[in-house]
């Protein structure tokens, strides 16, 4: 491993500045980080440990708004009360994430910036990968190894998938991620912080810039978010990433019509995948029926498209998709959503 110099930012200005040095990687629970630095996906000549800094804050402000410090721990907004009872897709996301004892040092906005698990992005030995070497090819096209691939927004670049759970869950929640840099402060949607390669090239895995830092996510109050759920398959039960999962957020009527739904899928491409024309033609659909969900759900996979090895990732989203709205509705009862239901 390459030789570094380590140094803990004692504030936030000192951090921006040591980001316009060339070389330089921020440190928040390490969790992800020193495993790149071992895998040599990264070789930095500096870190610089942001954990100082007074971003671990959770709390709701004046709208009603969720606002999340980049440095609060996973299992610290799991178990608040704002994202336990108030947005439970927010908690199931972070619970059925990596482990107790990752969830206790991992950050917020250090699970926004992990990166593939592509295994050929992964690989200790040097394998063709556009994501680590701009224009080396991708090894996982070339041996047609393709079942954990996306089936949305990729390219012959690169057809990795983004593995963050939470990141599903705050795209359905139409979140905000909050980023400071030395032209100060922007807001990016949660949906678009992560690129496609259509988008960027497959070495930009997200919005942020090179002297940037993420300060805090924001979450809408909206009574939809009671009435939520996410749902991970996983090749096993616990302690894995996903093959699909589903984040949902609903409104219902009192007849158990739905008013409006939110849905973002993932482990189908290098982003959050908004399904907005099912959004769309889900409103005014009994939620008994579920012919009608699933024709609804299908008309956002027209775009879809499917590699040699993963068709049934369509098949399985499209039914992870209903079920999660399925499960939402369960956590309803009289006024669990606004009083509308
Ligand atoms: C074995 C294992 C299993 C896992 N399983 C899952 C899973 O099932 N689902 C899931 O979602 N995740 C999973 N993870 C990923 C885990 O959630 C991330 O490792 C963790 O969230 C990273 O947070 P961190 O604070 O440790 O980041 P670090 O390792 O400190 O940093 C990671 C990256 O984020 C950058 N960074 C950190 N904070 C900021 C900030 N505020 N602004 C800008 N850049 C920042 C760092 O510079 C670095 O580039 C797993 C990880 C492991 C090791």
């Amino acid at each position: 491993m390459k030789e570094f110099t380590y140094v803990k930012a004692p504030d936030m200005d000192s951090a921006l500045t040591a980001l316009r040095t060339p070389g330089t990687q921020l440190v928040a629970g390490g969790t992800e980080l020193l495993n790149w630095l071992k895998e040599g996906i990264e070789a930095p000549d500096h870190l610089v440990d942001i954990t100082g800094l007074p971003l671990t804050g959770i709390g709701v402000g004046p709208s009603g708004q969720l606002r999340i410090g980049a440095l609060a721990r996973m299992s610290d907004l799991a178990a608040h009360p704002e994202a336990a009872r108030e947005r439970p897709v927010l908690a199931e996301s972070l619970l059925l994430a990596a482990s107790p004892q990752l969830r206790n040092m991992a950050t917020i906005g250090g699970n926004l910036q992990q990166r593939t698990r592509c295994p050929y992005f992964r690989a200790d030995t040097a394998l063709p990968c556009n994501k680590r070497a701009s224009g080396s090819g991708c090894a996982a096209l070339q041996a047609d190894d393709t079942a954990q691939l996306a089936i949305f927004g990729w390219t012959r670049e690169c057809a990795a998938t983004h593995p963050s759970d939470l990141a599903v869950a705050l795209a359905a929640l139409d979140a905000t991620v909050l980023v400071s840099g030395a032209d100060g402060e922007r807001r990016v949607p949660a949906v678009a912080f992560h690129l496609t390669p259509e988008e960027a090239e497959p070495q930009h895995h997200t919005a942020l810039g090179p002297d940037e830092l993420i300060t805090a996510v924001e979450v809408p109050g909206r009574p939809s978010a009671r009435l939520s759920h996410y749902l991970k398959v996983r090749e096993r039960a616990s302690y894995e990433f996903a093959v699909v999962s589903a984040a949902v957020t609903l409104e219902l009527t009192a007849d158990d019509t739905i008013g409006s739904a939110r849905i973002a899928l993932g482990g189908v491409a290098h982003r959050p995948w908004r399904l907005t024309a099912a959004e769309e033609a889900l409103r005014g659909t009994a939620l008994a029926d579920n012919d009608a969900l699933r024709a609804a759900v299908a008309i956002s996979f027209a775009d879809a498209r499917p590699l040699p090895g993963n068709g049934y990732k369509v098949q399985l989203a499209q039914r992870a998709a209903v079920r999660a709205l399925r499960d939402a509705a369960r956590r309803g009862g009289p006024g669990a959503n606004g009083g509308s239901r």
